[in-house]
């Protein structure tokens, strides 16, 4: 008698052709995304930890975030900061505030990362070389990892020489999430200068400098589904990412796609019940796909589960977490969605949670991604 798989069986067998074959294709990888009973997608979180303990260890690595400007020259339909958001109070912090600011940082963790809105100017560009300059001169004396305390960027879109710029200032790594690999979502989602074929371009100019190269997606961008999601995966390993950084789209007021925010539409384009689980899912996937890489635990996440968002990450394949270091009068105005500044993200904090989700911490060593690491042999 003819019988076929049924859908415990086939998630089984996409488990066990991978520890195989060590990749998944298309398919496979739509199946793992999709929504299971939770005893199947045990089956996916127990192999991607596995993974994550065979190939990254067991360390979670932590670096400190300093949003340090939320002005921006873009104007992307999700995000707070977005440059037609009038309800958002602008700032920029000094240079000695965020140099200071980073010397408190490394005294407790190994890294620290400038985050801001977009801003392409050479202006601004050369004062913050001047200020990446700076914060590796002083960890020479004010951090106990010295010449491995790591500078990683977020600021957007550069040229080739901006971003070689910044990298012989001292910057090791750079984000610079894709957000999304499908071109007509991009377009949905982006203001008409923005081009996903640029942002490809960008990634592969940090990418040739030899700096750490991180990227990474939304997941709930409206009209997304699981085979957008699955040539996102995909996409990450096709650039040997390093990192890699994804959470759900949350609404910001004062967006277009924030204000018309339609949550159950969202679950019906991705085929979910559930966003977190999906993003659970994701990170999965992500991990199996990309078995050296760094993939955070993001703070949207905990704001989608503040009863466990972060520790759940953990425990299905992020090894990295990002205190926030913000000044505390300027964390309000860094609104990329409702809800993050609430979060709570000091040191405490963070160990307890790695703990919770059996994990270790240690904050004296630079955690570099075992992919770039591999990289330099
Ligand atoms: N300007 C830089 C860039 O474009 O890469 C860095 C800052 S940007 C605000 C940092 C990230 O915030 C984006 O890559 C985006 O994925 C995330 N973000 C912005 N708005 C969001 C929202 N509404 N929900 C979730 N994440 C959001």
């Amino acid at each position: 008698m003819l019988t076929y798989p049924t859908q415990s069986s086939l998630t089984e067998e996409i488990i066990h052709n991978y520890k195989m074959n060590k990749t998944l294709d298309t398919a496979e990888i739509c199946h793992l995304l999709s929504h299971k009973p939770k005893e199947e997608d045990q089956l996916l979180f127990t192999a991607s930890r596995d993974v994550t303990t065979a190939n990254v260890g067991e360390m979670v690595h932590l670096r400190a975030i300093i949003e340090f400007s939320n002005v921006c020259e873009a104007d992307c339909l999700y995000c707070g900061i977005r440059k037609s958001n009038d309800n958002v109070e602008r700032f920029t912090l000094p240079t000695e505030q965020i140099v200071q600011t980073a010397v408190e940082a490394m005294k407790q963790y190994p890294g620290v990362l400038l985050q801001s809105g977009e801003v392409q100017s050479q202006a601004f560009v050369n004062r913050l070389a001047e200020v990446v300059k700076q914060i590796k001169q002083l960890a020479l004396t004010n951090s106990p990892l010295k010449e491995n305390f790591r500078v990683i960027l977020s600021v957007g879109e550069l040229s080739q020489n901006q971003y070689k710029q910044l990298r012989e200032a001292g910057a090791d790594r750079y984000l610079l999430r894709i957000e999304t690999t499908n071109e007509r979502l991009f377009k949905n989602i982006h203001d008409r200068q923005s081009s996903m074929n640029e942002r490809m371009t960008c990634l592969q100019n940090i990418k040739d400098l030899n700096m750490h190269v991180g990227t990474g997606v939304l997941i709930g961008i409206p009209g997304q589904n699981l085979f957008d999601l699955a040539n996102d995966v995909k996409f990450f390993k096709k650039i040997g990412a390093d990192m890699i950084g994804m959470g759900p789209l949350l609404p910001a007021k004062g967006t277009p796609i924030g204000d018309n925010y339609n949550a159950q539409q969202v679950l019906k384009d991705i085929h979910s019940e559930n966003l977190f689980d999906t993003v659970k899912r994701m990170i999965s996937v992500t991990r199996l796909m990309n078995p050296k890489a760094n993939i955070s635990a993001t703070t949207a996440m905990e704001v989608l589960n503040p009863e466990s968002g972060r520790v759940e990450a953990i425990q299905v394949g992020s090894n990295v977490v990002m205190p926030v270091m913000t000044p505390i009068g300027d964390k309000k105005k860094y609104y990329l969605y409702e809800g993050k500044s609430n979060v709570k993200s000091g040191l405490d904090v963070l160990k307890a949670q790695i703990t919770q989700a059996g994990r270790k911490y240690d904050l004296t060593k630079p955690g570099d991604p075992v992919s770039w690491v591999e990289r330099q042999k």
